[in-house]
C-alpha cells in the first residue's frame, strides 16, 4: 500500500478523477467536501471498488475551507485518522456566481472567490506545513495545488477568478522554496479546459472554441487527465522538482501566431 492523501473537493468533477486515480494505484484518500455528501459518498465508493490493497482506506470528511476557522479541526481529524500523511491536495474551488465584467464585478463576488480559491488553500497549507514540521520525519511528502490556465491566461468576465488563480502561482513558489530542506515538495497543476460542473454552463461556447482549434490536441481535458498528473507527482517521479508549474491543458498555453 502506497501512503494517504487529502483531496479538497474530492467530491465531484477534478477532484473526483485525482481520488479515482489515487485510489486505483494504492493511496488511501481522504475525500473533502462542502456540501454535497451524497456525490462524496460516491466518490468513496467508487474509490473503494477501484482500490488495489485491502488496507487502503478511503474517508469522506466535510470541510468549508474557505472558513480558517475550521482547519484545526478538520487537520486534526485527517493527522488523527491516518498513522501517516503523505500529501495534500488543494483542489477545491469555485468560479465566480455570475460572469461580470471587470469593471462591474462586485466586491461580494470578489472576497468569495478569493476565501475559497485563494485563503483557504493558503491556510490550509499552512497547517499541514506545521503539522508536518511537528513530526518531524524525513518522508517525502507532497503539496499540489490545482491551479488554472486563468493564472495567466485573461478573462476580462471573471477576473476575480484569474486573480484567486494567479495568488495560487506565487503561493506555490513561496512554499516551495520555504519547504524544500524540509522533505516537502510543492507544485503547481494547472488544468486548461476541462469537463466538469464548473464548465457545464460554458459547454457550447467550448465546444465551438474548441473545434475552431483554441486546444492544439483538439479536446476537452477531463477530470483523469488531472488525476493522472497529480499521481505521477505525489508518486514521486519528479524528485528534483519543486515550485514547478504542470500544464496540463493540450497545448492551449502555448502562444501562437
Ligand atoms: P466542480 O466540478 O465545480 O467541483 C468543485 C469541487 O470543489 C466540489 O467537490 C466542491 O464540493 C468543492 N468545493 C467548492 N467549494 C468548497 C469549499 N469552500 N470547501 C471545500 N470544498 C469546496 O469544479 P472542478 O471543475 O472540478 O474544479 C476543481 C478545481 O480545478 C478548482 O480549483 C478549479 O478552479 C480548477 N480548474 C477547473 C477547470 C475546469 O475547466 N473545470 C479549469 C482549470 C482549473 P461540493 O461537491 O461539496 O460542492
Amino acid at each position: 500500500m502506497k501512503g494517504s492523501v487529502v483531496v479538497t473537493g474530492g467530491s465531484r468533477g477534478i477532484g473526483r478523477g485525482i481520488c479515482i486515480q489515487l485510489a486505483k494505484t494504492g493511496y488511501s484518500v481522504v475525500v473533502n467536501y462542502v456540501n454535497n455528501s451524497d456525490a462524496a459518498m460516491e466518490t468513496k465508493r467508487q474509490c473503494e471498488e477501484l482500490a488495489i490493497d485491502k488496507n487502503q482506506r478511503f474517508v469522506a470528511l466535510k470541510c468549508d475551507i474557505s472558513d480558517t476557522s475550521t482547519h484545526n479541526q478538520f487537520v486534526q481529524t485527517v493527522f488523527n485518522e491516518f498513522d501517516s500523511l503523505d500529501a495534500l491536495v488543494n483542489n477545491a474551488g469555485i468560479a465566480p456566481r455570475q460572469r461580470d465584467d471587470v469593471i462591474q464585478m462586485s466586491e461580494k463576488s470578489f472576497r468569495e472567490v478569493m476565501d475559497v480559491n485563494l485563503v483557504g488553500p493558503f491556510f490550509l497549507t499552512q497547517r499541514f506545513a506545521q503539522e508536518w514540521q511537528k513530526r518531524e520525519t524525513s518522508t517525502q511528502k507532497h503539496i499540489v495545488f490545482v491551479s488554472s490556465i486563468s493564472s495567466t491566461m485573461v478573462s476580462t468576465n471573471r477576473g476575480e477568478y484569474c486573480i484567486s488563480k494567479a495568488g495560487i502561482s506565487m503561493a506555490v513558489s513561496l512554499f516551495a522554496a520555504r519547504l524544500a530542506s524540509e522533505h516537502i515538495n510543492v507544485y503547481e497543476v494547472r488544468p486548461g479546459i476541462i469537463k466538469t460542473d464548473m464548465t457545464s454552463t460554458v459547454i457550447d461556447k467550448y465546444n465551438r472554441m474548441i473545434d475552431e482549434g483554441l486546444v492544439p490536441q483538439h479536446r476537452w481535458g477531463y477530470p483523469e487527465d488531472i488525476g493522472k498528473t497529480v499521481q505521477a507527482l505525489i508518486d514521486g517521479s519528479m524528485p528534483f522538482s519543486t515550485g514547478s508549474v504542470i500544464d496540463v491543458d493540450g497545448g492551449l498555453h502555448i502562444p501562437r501566431l
